[in-house]
């Protein structure tokens, strides 16, 4: 069933499409040799360059262009080896040149696609229209005095992809599956971090809606979305009021908008009557951009395995089902964890404490696979605990969630806590026995025929054990006795 908004006069299906601005992984800046990292003091990580003092000549980085054409290829698009640096003019008070170099008519990246799976366990592909390389702004600081703004140019001049969608996306949740997918690519090809609430990746969110069948009709743009759930949230409280301007007998003006995370709702930044007209131009400071089609092959033989080949060799290598590899390899660093613990070990089982215990354990205390508190060597040395039998599946999910609470390594716990498994048949014996005198009516219904309550007996011997008799051994002793 495709997803429509119901309105008065029917269903109405959304359309969507995306521009997301990544900031590209680089040492330094795109035209400067100027420093990149996060969170620096303000107005240090600056060059005569990016702070637009006249004369100063711009010099691409080569590293920034590289990174531009591995996203490409990740995003199995064309490369052109010839693109060109343009200038959109305008002024405002971060971005003290008057003008960002950008790429307008002649982007580095053509078209590509990106294969997103959804809930149901379908795929669809997505296209990508376009990358182009371009220059960040600076940063305008409103908030720290209140009669004078302050501007921080550390940003200016970082380098920016802009990757835009085709109007392929018609939900939000594939809205969603996508910049979760392209997140994904951008990490696993290490070109950006893919940190939204840093600001190193943030969407422009493209609405429209129609009828069924229809054309498409204008769209309105939500600026500057920095979570996939906003984005998700935008689009459809988006999608419903545009359904209620075209009911309504009005139309859908194209226009900037604005996503409130607090209010849940768009509201109107700017109409198209004020877009401004950035006067593109060459920049006469850089000549076109010209790659070599050997370096651009090398950069393709250098790439590394990206999340749809790592999925597709999970299942086969360890066997494992589509759902648990596409959740393993949905996040670049759970994928490493996942490989280093399930190594010489049973990939499921790795996979079932990974995508079960362990995430609940992560959700429950609010962290990621980077602080997880059960590290690689403690899970593979709880596995090895159970394929030696020195404990069962039944206590070895206390021990993990020991693990999870103080840190330790299993075999200590197990120490500590006397919870080796019981392999000694006398014990066993006992516990058995004891058990069926307990319980004189269960045995005679037993032995009257009721097979079923065999289960029973395997559960009150397993608790008089607390918990620690070897399955296979506690079976064995209960047909015999019985
Ligand atoms: P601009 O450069 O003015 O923002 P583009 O034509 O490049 O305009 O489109 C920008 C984005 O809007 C693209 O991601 C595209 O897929 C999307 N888009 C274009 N038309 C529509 C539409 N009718 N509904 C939703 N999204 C659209
Ligand atoms: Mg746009």
């Amino acid at each position: 069933m495709p997803y429509t908004i119901e309105g008065a006069t029917g269903p109405w299906e959304v359309v969507i499409g995306l521009e997301v601005h990544a900031q590209i992984i680089s040492e330094a800046k795109l035209f400067s040799g100027a420093a990149t990292a996060f969170g620096a003091e303000p107005n240090t990580q600056v060059s005569f360059i990016d702070a637009g003092f006249p004369g100063m000549l711009p010099v691409p980085n080569r590293e920034c262009i590289a990174q531009a054409v591995r996203t490409g290829l990740g995003l199995n698009a064309e490369i052109n080896l010839v693109s060109r640096f343009d200038r959109k003019n305008y002024f405002y008070a971060d971005l003290p040149s008057g003008y960002q170099i950008t790429q307008f008519a002649y982007p580095i990246v053509g078209r590509g696609a990106v294969t997103i799976e959804l809930a149901d366990g379908t795929t669809r592909e997505i296209g990508i229209t376009r990358l182009h390389v371009e220059q960040d702004a600076g940063k305008s600081l409103h908030d720290q005095d209140p009669a004078l703004s302050y501007i921080d140019l550390n940003r200016a001049g970082v380098a920016l992809m802009e990757i835009v969608s085709e109007p392929d996306m018609r939900c939000p949740e594939e809205a969603g599956a996508y910049l979760t997918k392209l997140r994904a690519i951008l990490r696993y090809l290490g070109t950006c971090d893919g940190n939204m609430d840093e600001g190193s990746l943030r969407a422009d969110v493209n609405v429209s809606v129609r009828k069924p069948g229809e054309n498409f009709r204008t769209r309105c743009e939500i600026k500057n979305v920095n979570s996939i759930r906003f984005a998700m949230q935008a689009i459809e409280y988006e999608a419903k009021r545009q359904v209620r301007v075209w009911e309504a007998g009005d139309e859908v003006r194209q226009e900037t908008r604005l996503y409130e995370p607090a209010r849940g709702i768009t509201r109107s930044m700017r109409g198209k009557e004020d877009a401004h007209d950035y006067r593109y131009f060459p920049d006469p400071d850089l000549l076109p951009l010209e790659l070599d089609a050997a370096w651009v092959e090398q950069l393709r033989e250098s790439l590394p395995e990206l999340p749809d080949a790592r999925r597709a060799r999970f299942i086969a290598q360890y066997g494992i089902p589509a759902y648990d590899a596409a959740v393993l390899v949905a996040d670049k660093s759970v994928a490493d964890f996942y490989e280093a613990v399930a190594a010489g070990h049973d990939g499921r089982l790795a996979a079932n404490y990974i995508t079960g215990d362990l995430f609940a354990a992560l959700n429950r205390t609010g962290r990621g696979i980077e602080t997880t508190p059960v590290s690689i060597t403690a899970l593979r040395e709880l596995l090895a605990l159970l394929k030696n039998a020195t404990i069962n599946g039944r206590i070895a999910k206390d021990v993990f969630e020991q693990m999870v609470e103080t840190g330790e390594m299993p075999s200590a716990i197990v120490d500590r806590l006397g919870l080796r498994q019981i392999t000694d048949t006398a014990a066993i014996d006992a516990a058995v026995a004891s058990v069926l005198a307990a319980n004189p009516d269960k045995l005679a219904e037993y032995r009257a025929g009721k097979e079923k309550l065999f289960a029973f007996f395997v559960g009150q011997v397993m608790k008089a054990m607390q918990g620690r008799g070897n399955p296979a051994l506690v079976n064995e002793a209960l047909q015999k006795a019985l």
